[in-house]
């Protein structure tokens, strides 16, 4: 009985150490073929300097879909489609103009995204300035008519810079409702950077609730904030003056783009991999999100590459409108749900193309445990990757998962320092992105994929 156990063991251990050998050999084929002939890069000045920024609903948001879809016609699908959603279309006008009076020193902001007009002429007041919406209530009556500046500051120890990010951006979205009805006549917020040095402003989203009153919203960049709240204390009742003209037009087609390459042993069962195409109007949405969608693009084309011939359909997707409305996600999720299909993980890239450090699972924790002990060692010490931890699936992959609650989701987590010096802003653009780094990043992404394909049956 021991000498047949003992050969059990032996016989299971030889077979885990023959494809172990063999997922490390084919780590670094991957790794090797996105090093020396990957094309996420080339792709990526394309998609950033011949087409430029893409908000959904502009002409270039459809630009970029139809050129996307071409790019995958070009590869070894068995299919690419374009999925119909409708988004809203929210245009920026002119550039935006803000100054303190009567100094008329400028200031650097941007509208938030969704923002209404100030009209051609602009608005000033004199400003109200608190660290959090919630210090509102203490200044009662003296919001009305005023400007409120909600001047936080980024916590700049946080190295997890998303977490920094998440303690400050509600305030961003829900600061114009809480402000006009209060009176206030437009919002100022601090942009979401993470650096104090930044005079770049930072767009993102924000909304209003019906039946309050919709006032501009605008972004200002951390140096004008500083600089604002020194004016302020100097002189407390200076005004600030502020024009944006934009505007909401309507609900706009669009799609999202979608390819499939055919399991060979579970063509039913998907694998769903991708990013978001859209970005903001301003900069070239390189890291957010050119990186994420031609790095996924690309992970799937280096195993295409190597002749892979994937167990489950391995489905790609870019998602529309991940930036105001998340409408893409959404109409993916609904399609999916109601044909009944099986998507049994996926994989979103959403970050950044900066150097790949892992991988936030939306698992149960031993599935992260097993992950950990069977994967982490196949990436850690030759690839410098080493994150995978239980976390959040990324945007797109959350929205369209609450259909699909039992599906494990990997969200791309590259180095975290510098993306939000660029986010949302006119700094994000190709040449911030380094051509190394990303191939690295599709590398780590293009393995992960391979596993889950390979070794999914041993997860679940
Ligand atoms: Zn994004």
């Amino acid at each position: 009985m021991k000498t047949i156990l003992s050969s059990f063991v032996f016989t299971a251990l030889i077979g885990s150490a023959a494809v172990a050998q063999q997922d490390t050999s084919m780590l670094d084929r991957i790794y090797k073929t996105s090093f020396y002939d990957g094309q996420a890069y080339d792709n990526l000045r394309y998609l950033t300097k011949e087409i430029g920024h893409r908000i959904a609903g502009s002409k270039r948001a459809e630009e970029a879909v139809l050129w996307s879809k071409k790019l995958m016609e070009e590869m070894a699908f068995n299919t690419v489609y374009l999925q119909d959603v409708q988004v809203p279309y929210w245009d920026r006008g002119m550039k935006e103009e803000a100054y303190v009076l009567p100094s008329r020193e400028p200031l650097q902001v941007l509208a938030l995204g969704g923002s209404v007009g100030t009209g051609n002429s602009g608005l000033s007041a004199e400003v109200l300035e608190v660290e959090l919406l919630s210090d509102l209530k203490k200044h009662g009556d003296a919001v009305r008519g005023k400007i409120v500046f909600v001047n936080k500051p980024w916590d700049e120890s946080i190295v997890e810079t998303g977490a920094a990010y998440g303690l400050n951006s509600s305030q961003r979205s829900r600061g114009p409702a809480e402000v006009a009805k209060l009176g206030g006549v437009a919002y100022l917020f601090r942009s979401l950077s993470s650096s104090r040095i930044d005079d770049y402003p930072h767009t993102g989203g924000t909304r209003y609730v019906e039946g309050i009153d919709s006032i501009p919203a605008l972004a200002i960049s951390a140096v004008g904030a500083i600089r604002l709240s020194e004016i302020l204390k100097e002189n407390p009742k200076s005004k600030v003056f502020i024009r944006n003209t934009s505007q909401w037009n309507g609900v706009a087609n669009s799609h999202n783009v979608i390819a499939e390459w055919r399991g060979t042993e579970k063509p039913d069962e998907i694998i769903t991999i991708g990013g978001h195409i859209d970005s903001w109007d301003i900069g070239e949405g390189a890291h957010d999100n050119g990186t994420g969608t031609m790095g996924t693009l690309d992970a799937i084309r280096t195993l295409m590459k190597l002749g892979y011939k994937p167990k489950h359909t391995i489905r790609l997707v870019f998602y529309m409108n991940e930036e105001n409305g998340v409408n893409g996600s959404m109409k993916y999720g609904e399609t999916a749900k109601a044909k009944n299909e099986r998507i049994v993980a996926a994989i979103e890239s959403d970050a950044g193309g900066f150097a790949p450090r892992g991988f936030d699972i939306k698992a149960s924790a031993e599935q992260v445990q097993w992950i950990q002990k069977e994967w982490k060692p196949l990436f850690e010490e030759k690839f410098w990757v080493s994150r995978f931890l239980q976390g959040s699936p990324g945007v797109d992959s959350g929205v369209w998962g609450r259909h699909f609650p039992n599906t494990i989701m990997f969200n791309f987590r590259p180095d975290p320092h510098r993306y939000f010096d660029l986010h949302h802003t006119a700094k994000d653009v190709f040449e911030a992105v380094d051509k190394r780094e990303l191939q690295s990043g599709v590398a780590a992404i293009a393995s992960l994929l391979y596993l889950v394909d390979q070794q999914l049956d041993l997860l679940q």
